[in-house]
């Protein structure tokens, strides 16, 4: 008995196919593995060289923070990688990153508490006018966001407080955009959760989540995972990666959905679909199928296809290793390449 030669022996889920790369185009007959295209879903494209990602594997990319206008600018632009975008940064008066040397002009909002003390004020004074909140988020969509960014990090400043968190949410899912918070410090992703925050932006890190709290993001946000720069940042033995790789692991086997992150932009990394990122999504229990889906996740939009990436596909070369182990660097060989260069098998 044969085996058919289109099977993979690793389970990489139902989209993946074996496929030839054709005789005309680059690495001619070259077989190898097709996937659909894969997203980086956190990066920042005002600090990093987002073109050279896709030279690494990646045809798509959402921005989490940046000038409204130059990221706009930077997602009208013909070719890849295809770009999807937050805007500017939503945080509290002072809050993070307000004070940070890397913040590029324009991409901060800083907006003033929700007045809630005015209950008994006439309710035409109270409703005429958009505030602050309204008018950021509208400012936002205005610029063609498909996300709202918000930063909570007690850690280094003010944080919103519930009313006007609840105001921020109410406002971006009128306008139908998820929102996506950075959850740092004591009780930042408990609030996330509490007034309906539609996803974290980094695995949380500074603190163990309970299980009961993670059951509740689990059931309403996705998280991305980000999980390489914590192992940069503090150390691959550190006791921030173990919280974040613990909170993410439950978080899974919560039924979360996972995201792969990587925040590029923020440091040095890595450029492209990155090995080190894969194998701490490996060490969270995500299977061969799981970094796939995390890789090729359409959020924040509802589907793949209005990514505008038709016509272009994953490839990678050979076949996928059987050792979990070797994974990610196989992954890591991904090549965006033209859907019509490929025949399936
Ligand atoms: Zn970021």
């Amino acid at each position: 008995m044969t085996s058919d030669p289109r099977d993979i022996d690793v389970d990489l889920g139902p989209l993946a196919r074996r496929a030839r790369r054709s005789l005309n185009g680059d690495h001619a007959g070259e077989l190898g593995v097709v996937l659909p295209p894969f997203l980086d879903h956190h990066v920042h494209v005002e600090m990093t060289l987002p073109e050279q990602a896709v030279a690494g594997g990646i045809a798509g990319v959402v921005d989490l923070g940046a000038n409204p206008a130059v990221v706009a600018a930077w997602a009208a632009r013909e070719g890849l990688p295809r770009v999807r975008y937050a805007g500017a940064f939503l945080t509290a008066i002072g809050g993070y990153p307000s004070d940070r040397p890397w913040l590029r002009e324009g991409s901060l909002r800083e907006l003033p508490a929700v007045e809630t003390g005015a209950d008994d004020a006439p309710r035409q004074e109270r409703t005429a006018l958009p505030g602050p909140v309204d008018s950021a988020v509208d400012e936002q969509q205005a610029f063609g966001a498909s996300v709202v960014k918000v930063v909570l990090n007690a850690d280094a400043g003010p944080v919103f407080d519930r009313s006007t968190l609840d105001a921020i949410v109410a406002a971006a899912h009128a306008h139908g955009l998820p929102v996506a918070v950075h959850a740092e410090g004591e009780g930042c992703a408990a609030l996330s959760v509490e007034v309906g925050a539609d996803a974290l932006v980094h695995t949380p890190w500074t603190e163990r989540l309970d299980d009961a709290l993670i059951a509740r993001a689990a059931a309403g946000q996705v998280w991305i995972s980000t999980l390489a720069i914590h192992a940069r940042d503090f150390g691959d033995d550190s006791a921030e990666l173990a919280c974040a790789v613990d909170n993410l692991a439950r978080f899974r086997a919560a039924g979360g959905r996972v995201l792969y992150g990587t925040d590029l932009g923020n440091g040095e990394q890595p450029i492209g679909v990155n090995a080190g990122e894969l194998a701490l999504l490996a060490r969270a229990g995500l299977a061969a199928s799981e970094l796939v889906a995390a890789l090729i996740d359409p959020w924040p939009l509802a589907a793949r296809d209005t990514w505008a990436l038709d016509g272009v596909a994953t490839f990678v070369p050979g076949d996928p290793p059987t050792s979990p182990d070797s994974l990610p660097d196989w992954l890591a060989n991904a090549r965006v390449v033209p859907a019509d260069d490929l025949e399936l098998l």
